[in-house]
């Protein structure tokens, strides 16, 4: 392909995408493939000669498109949002054109200098500390990282590093070997799965908190097992707090936590992978409150902050604390979608969408709390409800089965406190009341008196699923 062809394809392909996205809704939101699917489509070996891109390009709806769920689909209600707008899409096409990497400041300045700047708007934005700015003479500072779990694996690694240091500083006899079996971590037993990952791979023990009725972690309960553990000779060192659990996005009482980590010596890290986002809105700024006891702050903008995957900004209240700024050595230029979406929305339109989503939460919330066959089983705060069907878990379980099969609209399921709950997240950008609404309509076959649940238009009167009473 030349320069010329690559004009001429480029333009197709951002029509393509265009019209991808503006027609996403009539497709089936998830796929109707079983595992194994694409390869049979496929040959079995790269082609020794080059084809052609118009035999490329139509294989992508034949080959592509039905293993694609779509999770920019208006209907995509499950996890939590991967963010996508137009202004971060050019940017990441401006990014692949630049290529280059950004590993040290010689390599590419224009990498290390906007990623600096960007994270200092967005500390800004957040209402961060001053300590978590960069700023021109600062101590603090950011890095994008590509995910949130890269980022809990390093502040782990950047706390197991202190800790040790500090051991030795003390007793300048004892061995690194010597003090590692004694560290241990700490984290919500409703955290991301990414945070007992990163203490698996940075080899030290950690402990899972008990969660209150809010599914948050508190001090009282955190600071009874550090009791424990120090008078077993233990060393506590670290606490990963999530601010917007995966599965119900609670919040840990981080204004309790912060001051017992800040005593104790302990590394606290902040994951608010999903909600961090929000706190641009003055509104749920208050959730944050506590971050001042914080010695790193993560949350991906490539969640709910219009910023296609990857970028997952972390914050550092210290950041000579750090060895090493991240795990891989090469760089993509990520801040660059940073700067057009910022620019391009201003702080006000990403509150506006915020709260967008936020609204339609609640108003999913109202539905169902109209209907008396379901129970809502977290409280709504962010764009995240969770609910089931009256009942056992089985019930809930089928209608589960049941919505993922019609394919209409895609959800996912948790388990609070032993029940099966269904997470139904405001996901993509497009998703409007309208969305929300054409699945509620009430339906009552005249003839049968057959009713179907209201969300989902699914009937649910066959003989296997019993109908809780209204
Ligand atoms: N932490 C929380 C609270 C999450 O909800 C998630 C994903 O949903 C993660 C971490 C993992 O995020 P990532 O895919 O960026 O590693």
């Amino acid at each position: 392909m030349d320069a010329a062809e690559f004009r001429r394809r480029g333009k197709e392909m951002v029509d393509y995408m265009a019209n991808y996205l503006a027609n996403i809704e009539q497709r089936p939101v998830y796929p109707d493939v079983k595992p194994g699917y694409l390869r049979s489509l496929i040959p079995t070996e790269a082609p020794l000669e080059p084809e052609n891109y118009e035999d490329v390009i139509k294989d992508v709806e034949r080959v592509i498109m039905p293993g694609v769920t779509h999770w920019h689909s208006p209907y995509f209600y499950a996890y939590f949002p991967t963010a996508s707008s137009y202004p971060a899409m050019l940017a990441d096409m401006l990014c692949g054109a630049i290529g280059g990497m950004g590993f040290t400041w010689a390599s590419n300045p224009v990498i290390t200098e906007l990623e600096i700047v960007m994270l200092d708007w967005l500390g800004k934005m957040l209402k961060l500390p001053e300590h978590f700015i960069a700023g021109t003479h600062g101590q603090g500072g950011g890095v994008i990282q590509s995910t949130a779990s890269e980022a809990t694996l390093m502040s782990v690694l950047a706390a197991r590093c202190k800790a040790i240091q500090q051991v030795q500083a003390s007793n300048p006899g004892q061995s690194e070997a010597e003090i590692l079996p004694k560290l241990v971590a700490y984290t919500s037993e409703q955290a991301h799965s990414s945070v007992e990952r990163a203490s698996l791979i940075g080899g030290v023990l950690m402990k899972k908190v008990p969660t209150d009725d809010n599914y948050a972690v508190g001090g009282g309960m955190f600071k009874k097992m550090l009791e424990e553990d120090k008078a077993a000779g233990l060393i506590p060192f670290y606490l990963c707090a999530t601010l917007g659990t995966t599965p119900s996005c609670g919040f840990d009482h981080i204004t309790e936590l912060g001051p017992i980590c800040n005593k104790e010596n302990m590394w606290m890290h902040i994951d608010a992978a999903y909600a961090g986002s929000a706190f641009i809105c003055p509104e749920f700024r208050p959730l944050l409150n506590g971050v001042e006891f914080a010695d790193s702050f993560n949350f991906n903008p490539h969640k709910w902050l219009l910023t296609n995957f990857d970028c997952s900004t972390m914050c550092y209240n210290h950041s000579s604390l750090l060895q090493n700024w991240q795990i891989p050595h090469g760089r993509r230029f990520r801040s660059l979608k940073l700067w057009f979406v910022f620019r391009m929305y201003g702080i006000q339109g990403l509150q506006a969408h915020i709260r967008k989503q936020v609204a339609l939460a609640k108003e999913f919330e109202s539905l169902v709390r109209a209907d008396k066959r379901f129970e809502i089983c977290a409280e709504v705060i962010m764009g995240l409800v969770c609910f089931r069907l009256k009942g056992s878990n089985q019930l809930t379980e089928l209608l589960l089965k049941r919505i993922t099969e019609s394919r209409e609209i895609h959800l996912v399921p948790c388990h609070l406190s032993g029940r099966f709950v269904l997470r139904f997240a405001i996901c993509a950008r497009t998703t409007d009341s309208r969305h929300i609404q054409q699945k509620e309509a009430v339906h009552s076959d005249a003839k049968n008196e057959v009713p179907k649940l209201r969300f989902f238009n699914i009937n649910m009167s066959s003989h296997s699923l019993p109908m809780v009473s209204q």
